[in-house]
């Protein structure tokens, strides 16, 4: 295993050869950015046929329920 110099288990923040220059506008609008784009995790619901769901043939039922339903109070 090499000793890379530049691999420590530092925050990158404390490595100004490593850094890009930004001014401090570079680093406001980061900080937007950053807040406008928090990471979210989606589920992703897979039907048991196999299709993302709900499937067309899902889609229709619930249409079909839902047109029941309101046909029928
Ligand atoms: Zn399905």
């Amino acid at each position: 295993m090499d000793d890379r110099p530049d691999d420590t288990a530092t925050s990158p923040n404390d490595q100004p050869d490593r850094s890009i220059f930004v001014s401090a506008q570079d680093v406001e609008d980061a900080d937007d950015t950053l807040f406008a784009h928090p990471p979210r995790r989606v589920t992703r619901w897979l039907c048991d046929c196999g299709e993302d769901y709900p499937c067309t043939d899902v889609r229709f039922a619930l249409l079909v329920k839902h047109a029941h339903a309101e046909s029928n109070p």
